[in-house]
């Protein structure tokens, strides 16, 4: 069988093997990959007008080199724990925290060599909190506020004592200054959007739920939560539609039970509500797997036996009968005597219609009641 580990993706196209190659196939690993696919141009725009800006002379080259190659080795080695498989066991596996943290490393490396563009690299740092905002707890977004203004002054002293920055007191005053307004004015106003967003997914959850309950509630009959006969319906056509196509035979049952109405006359409507009950308690536990019985209306319940013939059909309402014999009726009701039902059971022709199978599994349950109740009459196909 397939673990979730083979399933293919939706719009995945068998083409796209050099695509499997290099994202993977299972679908955590490739939406972390595509999350840090977002990086690379984004990195590699950045790497372009600085070099740019280093052939224009502003600053020097070695500085964009070592930027660049520290920037994606990281990205390599992102790359390497997630197609490996590696972050799939972390609890997020986009590692969207250690995203961060290196992000705000490269920015405070860039802050700390690139002097005429100290102003960009901040504006950077807020690119790289909001980008990933969702994903991190409020814990986290916490620390990497704490960890960016800390990371780039103590890179900006670390390059400053190795001689590779120059600092100007005053203007990383006024810099970091800003940052230090500007940051956490973003956090709050992501962290606001950020619970929305959670509310917002909790809402659409808690709607897919009621959904799901009411669609099931929908095909269920009220007393006996058996399914009712709008579902049976719709299984039937299903069925016969199946039974056109593969030739597969299917068998029909109508089950009535036996004089129900002095079931509710002498011991109470209430009664005749907890013989149903029982009934659909009893039954279903006998039938095959892929059975499918009904409250057809009243005290009358269709059965439906995909994939059967007449004879084990008919084996399946004997061992029903029987169970029906065995139960304890009297531990319902003093004085309740057995309850028996009355069957017409028939084999589905693939060129009548639902309704005529019907009319002949009522044409048999007559005849089961006119023969004298508590049995069976399976009619062979015309
Ligand atoms: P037969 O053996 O010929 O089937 O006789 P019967 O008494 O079972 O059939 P009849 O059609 O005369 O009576 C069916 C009764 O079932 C009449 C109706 O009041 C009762 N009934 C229908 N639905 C319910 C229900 O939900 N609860 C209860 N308690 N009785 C119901
Ligand atoms: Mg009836
Ligand atoms: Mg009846």
């Amino acid at each position: 069988m397939a673990s979730s580990h083979d399933l293919p993706l939706p719009g995945d196209e068998p083409a796209a093997t050099g695509l499997v190659w290099l994202l993977g196939t299972h679908p955590l690993t490739r939406q972390a990959l595509a999350r840090l696919a977002w990086l690379v141009p984004a990195y590699a725009f950045s790497c372009a007008v600085l070099g740019m800006a280093s052939w224009m002379g502003l600053m020097p080259a070695w500085k964009i080199i070592l930027l660049a190659t520290g920037s994606f080795s990281g990205l390599a080695v992102f790359y390497v724990l997630m197609r490996s498989g590696w972050s799939l066991r972390r609890q997020e596996p986009t590692l969207a925290f250690a995203r961060v943290l290196f992000s705000i490393g490269c920015v405070a490396l860039a802050y700390a060599l690139l002097e005429p563009a100290r102003g960009l690299a901040l504006q950077y740092l807020c690119i790289i909190l909001v980008f990933d905002m969702n994903r991190l707890t409020t814990r986290q977004v916490r620390m990497a506020a704490i960890a960016a203004p800390l990371l780039i002054v103590a890179t900006l002293l670390l390059t400053w004592r190795l001689g590779l920055a120059t600092v100007d007191v005053d203007t990383e005053v006024v810099n970091l200054g800003m940052a230090a307004v500007m940051v956490p004015v973003l956090l709050i106003v992501s962290g606001t959007a950020r619970r929305v967003r959670r509310q917002m997914l909790e809402t659409r959850a808690e709607l897919a739920q009621a959904l799901e309950r009411t669609q099931a509630l929908a095909i269920r009959d009220g007393l006996t939560s058996l399914y009712n006969r709008r579902h049976l319906q719709q299984r039937l056509g299903e069925e016969l539609l199946r039974q056109r196509r593969n030739h597969r035979p299917f068998c029909v049952g109508l089950l009535d039970i036996d004089h129900f109405k002095q079931i509710n006359d002498r011991h109470g409507h209430a009664t005749g509500d907890t013989v149903l009950r029982e009934v659909a308690r009893l039954l279903p536990p006998l039938l095959p797997p892929t059975a499918v019985l009904a409250r057809w209306g009243g005290e009358e319940f269709l059965l439906l036996l995909p994939d059967t013939t007449l004879a084990p059909a008919h084996g399946v309402l004997q061992r029903l009968h029987q169970a029906m014999a065995q139960s304890d009726w009297h531990a319902l009701a003093n004085g309740l005597q057995a309850v028996t039902f009355s069957a017409g059971l028939c084999q589905s022709v693939p060129t009548d219609e639902i309704h005529r199978t019907l009319e002949r599994v009522d044409q048999a349950l007559y005849e089961a009641k006119a023969t004298g109740r508590d049995r069976t009459v399976a009619k062979e196909p015309a």
